[in-house]
């Protein structure tokens, strides 16, 4: 067994880095410990999920960077990321790398906190709120629900899935989360089905959560595809897919039967 102290060490007369998870883009669901680390920081290398209308202001004395990635192209590589987040740190400033959600959820975290580590440069993690279950929530669909859904699972939709992930996700029958899913949505829709999830489970994609232009497109597993494409979703969207989706529409019967059998189910336990 190894022990390690956590959190700063390293050379005092150093910069430092701190990994800010920024939320799912709303300035208010920022932490209080994201909001110090952003008043104190001399650099910020933002994303563009990370909330950056208000930067200025959260971050008066900083300069900031936009190190934001667009689908198709990579402004800064993320090589180009972690050698600026060192040299800015080397140079004896404190470096604020602001990302979009929470920093360890998809979000490369750990290969920048890595990238610090082998330079010798203290770092530390802010957790943030994170998109998989705000975004959701945003769109008032609960990620659990009890008699409903005891477990939900947060995958990437980067690439697609495998035919074991898909039969285990069936298998395990609770709510599964994808983000950066949109690209991938044909693969994984006509793979669970393929895996005897059934077509009528239900599908939400919420997208650009948070903004003044946030929508909910539901479906069905077997519908999904074409009804994504008739509304033209598009990323950043979280798809929820499973039976908790009903929740989210209040006075609709299905749902009321659906808590009905599920308060059943729970008072049986
Ligand atoms: N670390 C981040 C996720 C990074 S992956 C987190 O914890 O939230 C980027 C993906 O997150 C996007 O493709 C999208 O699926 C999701 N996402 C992040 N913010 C979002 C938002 N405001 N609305 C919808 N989806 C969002």
């Amino acid at each position: 067994m190894t022990t390690q102290n956590s959190g700063t060490t390293g050379s005092v007369s150093a910069g430092s880095v701190t990994l800010v998870g920024g939320g799912p883009g709303a300035a208010e669901l920022l932490t209080v410990a994201a909001v110090t680390a952003l008043h104190q920081a001399d650099v910020v290398l933002f994303d563009r999920l990370a909330p950056n209308d208000e930067l200025a202001l959260l971050a008066p004395g900083a300069t900031l960077v936009d190190v934001g990635k667009r689908a198709g192209s990579h402004p800064v590589s993320q090589a180009g990321i972690e050698e600026l987040m060192v040299e800015h740190a080397l140079a004896g400033k404190r470096v604020v790398r602001l990302k979009g959600g929470d920093p360890y959820v998809f979000g490369r975290g750990s290969e920048e906190v890595i990238a610090c580590h082998r330079n010798g440069i203290a770092v530390t993690v802010i957790s943030g709120v994170t998109s998989a279950i705000a975004v959701p929530a945003a769109a008032g669909i609960p990620l659990t629900h009890r008699g409903i859904s005891h477990a939900f699972t947060v995958i990437s939709g980067h690439a697609p899935l495998t035919d074991n992930e898909l039969a285990g996700l069936t298998l395990l029958g609770s709510t599964v989360v994808v983000l950066m899913g949109v690209g991938t949505l044909p693969t994984l829709s006509q793979g669970l089905l393929r895996h005897g999830m059934p077509a009528h489970m239900p599908v939400a994609i919420i997208e650009r959560g948070f903004s003044a232009t946030q929508r909910t497109t539901v479906s069905t597993l077997s519908s999904v595809l074409a009804d994504a494409a008739t509304a033209g979703v598009r990323s950043p969207a979280v798809l929820v897919i499973g039976e908790v989706v009903r929740l989210a529409f209040r006075g609709d019967a299905a749902a009321e039967d659906l808590v009905a059998r599920a308060a059943e189910f729970a008072v049986a336990d």
